[in-house]
């Protein structure tokens, strides 16, 4: 008999059909003899129509409330669902965040897992229940409700899954694996059987949200056998794991966009040391995470660096800058938040040269202009504007996949 952890997205769960069906996958697994701990997200779009009712509220909402108001959602899933299976005939239990043990650092709405103190769950699971668990919240040692950042369930299930040591941990959701591309955007995406760790957390935090970037990073860690499958096809999925046997022709596995970038660009340095190491300190001290870098070569004792951030940072980033525009020394800064990450990702690319090439040909090709590049061991990412971001993906996938 072994543990299996399972994990449930909003669409999974969207409707009381969908519960049951839930239900449904939850008691077979256990009639088969298993140990069934199941993470459940919110139904459907509840959490996004809970932002905007606090929004209606008060747009400047603690993070505070804003916990304590989104974690609801996946309570309301588990009770739902630990009721249709106990129609199904078997006996289930719900835990909230802090009933299952899941103690989180106190950084509301991004909060970190600490170790899960798992004596409840393995006593209901001694007692032969199966437990749902409810997704992306915890506890904070001050006893307040936190949650892990948005897509944070697929971290609370590889969580369990390490805390529970489980065989096996399994992401159910809409799409029955992980593509090549964003199945649902980009034509000919195929799905892939397996994937390295380290190619998975490359794509999902440059933008591919089929799994939570730190659910893939704390898989990797604690060695968490991983499968992301459909909860509707019954198809078998894509396996996650440390090394793959197939190694793709083409040495790269996927393509994904992130458009929750901006670019700030300072224009008019003086060409002189030290100028980075200000801007980048003072962002630093503010805790603004900057991710490519540009500076153009100096001319006339002047020159530009330009830079992104993540979206939400970067009216904060611009207003720092401005502040400090004297003390830095520049001309003007431009902000552009109309722009998209295009990034492609493999591990194979390390030892075969022409991967960055292949993507300038696709963009040229497309007629995309680049604004920024950035590569490294395993990938290639390039700035465009947001609105030519379909076709650049489209453009690239179809360079290496068709
Ligand atoms: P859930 O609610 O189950 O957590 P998400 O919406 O967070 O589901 O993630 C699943 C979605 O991720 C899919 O519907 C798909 O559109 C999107 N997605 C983006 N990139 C990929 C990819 N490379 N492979 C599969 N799905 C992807
Ligand atoms: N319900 C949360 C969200 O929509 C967490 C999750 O689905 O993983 O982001
Ligand atoms: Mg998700």
């Amino acid at each position: 008999m072994s543990l299996i952890v399972q994990k449930f997205g909003g669409s999974s769960v969207a409707d009381a059909g969908r519960v049951r069906n839930v239900a449904r996958i939850i008691t077979e697994t256990y009639r088969k003899g298993h140990s069934v701990v199941a993470v459940l997200s919110a139904q459907g779009d509840t959490t996004d129509e809970l932002i905007e009712k606090a929004r209606e509220i008060n747009p400047q909402a603690s993070r505070r409330e804003m916990d304590m108001l989104l974690s609801t959602g996946e309570q309301v899933s588990i009770a739902l669902c630990a009721m249709a299976i106990e129609r199904m005939g078997c006996q289930a239990v719900s835990l909230a965040g802090w009933q299952a043990g899941v103690v989180t650092d106190s950084n509301h709405s991004a909060a970190r897992i600490k170790p899960i103190r798992t004596e409840r769950i393995r006593k209901e699971l001694d007692k032969k229940k199966i437990v749902l668990v409810a997704g992306f919240q915890g506890i904070s040692r001050y006893g307040d409700v936190t949650t892990l950042g948005r897509g944070g369930s697929d971290t609370s299930a590889v969580a369990l899954a390490a805390a529970l040591h489980a065989d096996l941990c399994q992401i159910y959701t809409d799409v029955d694996g992980i593509y090549t591309a964003d199945p649902r955007k980009v034509r000919g995406a195929r799905k892939l059987e397996e994937i390295t760790f380290s190619e998975m957390m490359e794509l999902a935090s440059l933008g591919a949200q089929v799994l939570h970037n730190r659910s893939v990073e704390m898989a990797k860690r604690y060695g968490v056998c991983l499968e992301v499958l459909s909860s509707f096809s019954g198809q078998p999925g894509t396996n996650v794991k440390e090394v793959v046997k197939t190694v793709e022709k083409t040495h790269v596995s996927g393509v994904a966009k992130d458009e929750n970038v901006a670019r700030l660009a300072l224009v008019g340095l003086a060409d002189r040391p030290g100028i980075a190491f200000k801007v980048f300190s003072l962002l630093a001290k503010h805790e603004v995470n900057v991710d490519l870098i540009i500076q153009s070569i100096g001319r006339a004792e002047s020159k530009d660096i330009s830079f992104t951030v993540a979206l939400g940072d970067a009216r904060k980033a611009k207003e720092l800058m401005e502040e400090h525009r004297e003390e830095i020394g520049f001309q003007f800064v431009e902000l552009n938040e109309d722009i998209a990450k295009v990034s492609v990702v493999g591990a194979g690319m390390a030892h075969n040269s022409g991967v960055a090439c292949k993507v300038f040909e696709a963009l040229y090709s497309a007629g995309v202009n680049i604004n920024m590049i950035s590569t490294s061991e395993i990938k290639v990412s390039v700035l465009v504007d947001q609105r030519e971001a379909d076709r650049a993906v489209q453009a690239i996938h179809d360079r290496f996949f068709a």
